[in-house]
């Protein structure tokens, strides 16, 4: 079993066990199928994704007329996988082996979505692969978070390049960062951004500013938007911000473990076009997991 699924499947997603748990009732009423879509809604799915499978669903048991609770298992286990889209390339691209440089990942979202904890977790999911990683900490705004980063990098063996000084300017870390993980040959350079969502002019123009000063030593790889799951349709906003202001590559859904709305999964890749990559779990170094649709659906479905 992969830990995404066990981990979902002790966590409160219950979405999947109540679809279930409808559709296997002896008789489907028209309140019956309302409450699927409730069910939908509430674990944040999204509107349209949500009477797009209520349609799908209805079709499929008017069709088969199908009581047997195997079968309508397996066919609701389908259609969720569809909905997740299995798809999309959810390769992280630092995975894949560069010619002679490092790999560049910037991570990105809004101040206490767990940008910082990812950082950590994602460096020990590649030390624990063979590779060598350095951390840049670009969130200068907050000597704390430099603080944070560093004792991940302690805990995971990692080094990072850090300011001293706070109110530092970001570009110039992440500029030290970079020349750092060339010098170092490491295989992964991760670095860590601020996220004051006080003016969008103001974000663009920053996490600009790192991306190009990155770009003078290593390409960027992969740009990492690290999403709250328990935010629900808020997040999306931010997200959306985001998106806009540096091109994002993919999504990691942090928190899931303590939310009942593992449904954003469908409505944040539909919004933004892009896969989510790498989903938290806990607060620990090894709670960081590899999404798969396959598994994210077996785990909602317990
Ligand atoms: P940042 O401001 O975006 O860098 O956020 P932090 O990395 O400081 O995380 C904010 C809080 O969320 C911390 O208390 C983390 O331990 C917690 N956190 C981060 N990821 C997860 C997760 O996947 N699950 C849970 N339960 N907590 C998390």
């Amino acid at each position: 079993m992969t830990r995404l699924k066990a981990r979902l499947a002790k966590s409160p997603n219950p979405f999947g066990k109540a679809l279930f748990a409808i559709l296997t009732k002896d008789h489907l009423s028209e309140s019956d199928w309302e409450d699927v879509e409730d069910t939908l809604l509430m674990a944040d799915v999204g509107a349209e994704a949500s009477e797009q499978l209520v349609k799908q669903l209805r079709d499929d048991a008017r069709i088969t007329g199908q009581k047997d609770p195997a079968a309508v298992r397996r066919g609701l286990r389908q259609r969720l996988i569809d909905l997740v889209d299995p798809n999309m390339d959810r390769t992280l691209v630092a995975a894949r082996p560069q010619a002679n440089r490092p790999s560049v990942i910037i991570m990105v979202g809004v101040n206490g979505t767990g940008k910082t904890t990812t950082a950590g977790k994602l460096a020990r999911l590649f030390v624990a692969d063979g590779k060598s990683v350095v951390m840049g900490a670009a969130d200068t705004f907050r000597a704390a978070a430099a603080d944070q980063l560093e004792t991940w990098g302690g805990k995971v063996g990692v080094p990072v390049v850090r300011s001293d000084r706070d109110g530092a300017d970001p570009a110039s870390v992440a500029f030290e960062a970079a020349e750092r993980a060339k010098n170092d040959q490491a295989d992964v350079l991760i670095v860590d951004t601020a996220g004051r969502l006080q003016n969008k002019a103001n974000l663009m123009d920053q996490l600009g500013k790192i991306r190009r000063v990155i770009e003078k030593n290593l390409p960027v790889d992969e740009v990492l938007l690290v999403l709250d799951a328990t935010t629900g349709q808020n997040g999306m906003i931010q997200a959306k911000v985001f998106a806009q202001a540096i091109g994002v590559t993919g999504i990691v859904l942090t928190k899931l473990d303590g939310s009942a709305k593992g449904g954003i999964v469908v409505s944040v890749q539909r919004e933004l076009g892009v896969p989510v990559k790498l989903v938290g779990l806990g607060e620990g170094p090894d709670d960081l997991a590899v999404f798969d649709p396959e598994s994210f659906v077996d785990g909602i479905l317990g």
